[in-house]
């Protein structure tokens, strides 16, 4: 196989900002894997510097795994993640990159859609929540109402007006479903004074209301809290998820925190046998990214797969998020292919990291 890859700058309709900050262009590392047949697999890194991660890491992390992807037989996707996690500690979405090129190509060789491969009714994908970044009063209003089609929010707190941006929400969408991320921002006392206020504003749940490694805080305000508590910063691999069983009520999983569709697969299974509830999410990513993560949506309880869906320039077409419905490609491998705006431009517009 051939490993290449490309850096590319995505950006969003509106500058996106979380507890952390904010951002409205945002670099992803796109790879291509392509076999002696010239069949190719392609993934999307989305480098999160909270996870130690920039597009530059990526590249180093590839040209770290370039020996093995190159010679790996392309079938064994399983000892691919294995070896891409004995050679390098993190470097997550680097490896999710790969691990999302490996799995497209298998899907485009067999003539079937990643989802099938794995057993899957693309039916019983839930929901995607569409999200809504921290902004001043005037712009929540506006992105409440452009999210109009979409019937369950999820609501970035974390800043010193978390009640006000809950109470302005509410009241631009008075029936939608809300959630509630507080990006590890809270305290236990802050969080559980915020409680009553997320049950006020009928919340269905609360993602990530303490620090990561804050794992008592987590117990002592979900013994108190009325609302599920869902672990995101604090549940970043497999090795996580047994520890969280009595910690909170779900884990959040990201193929870009945990480096490879097979681990996300495995922390569904291992979540469901320590009784707590799934969902995934994703960071600022184009249809690439998300697309990968989609096919293993009929597995979860709650989906928050916006990611391309806040972009202004996706160049890639793949699983959509109309009305919140994830609609999952049917095309062999991942289903994602240039979109038109993309395909139409020239191939200098993206900046080739190196040409192989
Ligand atoms: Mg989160």
């Amino acid at each position: 196989m051939k490993l290449t890859y490309e850096t590319r700058t995505l950006h969003t309709k509106h500058t996106f900002t979380i507890a952390r900050g904010g951002a409205s262009s945002w670099r992803v590392v796109t790879v291509t894997l392509t076999d002696e047949d010239g069949v190719f697999g392609i993934g999307e890194a989305a480098p999160s510097r909270f996870y130690g991660e920039t597009p530059e890491t990526v590249v180093v992390a590839l040209e770290q795994f370039r020996p093995l992807l190159e010679s790996i037989d392309p079938w064994c996707m399983e000892t691919m993640e294995e070896e891409m996690n004995r050679a390098l500690r993190g470097n997550s979405s680097a490896k999710s990159a790969a691990s999302a090129a490996l799995h497209d190509l298998a899907g485009k060789r067999l003539g079937l859609p990643l989802y099938r491969l794995w057993g899957l009714d693309a039916s019983r994908a839930p929901h995607s929540s569409f999200t809504i970044g921290v902004a001043p009063e005037q712009e929540l209003r506006l992105k409440v109402r452009e999210a109009a089609a979409y019937p369950i929010l999820k609501v970035k707190l974390g800043t010193d007006r978390d009640a006000e941006i809950l109470r302005v929400i509410r009241e631009e969408a008075p029936d939608k479903v809300l959630r509630v991320d507080a990006n590890a921002a809270w305290t236990a006392r802050q969080a559980l004074a915020m409680m009553d206020v997320l049950a006020e504003h009928r919340v269905e749940f609360v993602e990530q209301p303490l620090a990561p490694h804050d794992v008592r805080g987590l117990r002592f305000v979900r013994e108190r809290s009325t609302l599920p508590i869902i672990a995101d910063e604090s549940c970043v691999l497999l090795s996580d998820v047994a520890r969280m069983a009595d910690t909170v009520d779900g884990i959040n999983i990201k193929l870009a925190k945990c480096g490879g569709l097979r681990e996300a697969v495995k922390m569904i299974v291992a979540a469901r046998a320590n009784g707590l509830l799934v969902m995934m999410g994703c960071m600022i990513e184009s249809s690439l990214g998300i697309t990968a993560a989609a096919h293993m949506a009929p597995l979860l309880d709650f989906a928050d797969l916006d990611g391309a869906a806040l972009l202004a320039d996706d160049p890639y077409t793949g699983a959509t998020i109309e009305n919140g419905v994830i609609a999952i490609p049917a095309e062999p491998g991942l289903g994602v292919t240039p979109s038109a705006r993309a395909a139409g431009e020239s191939p200098a517009r993206g900046r080739r990291a190196r040409a192989g």
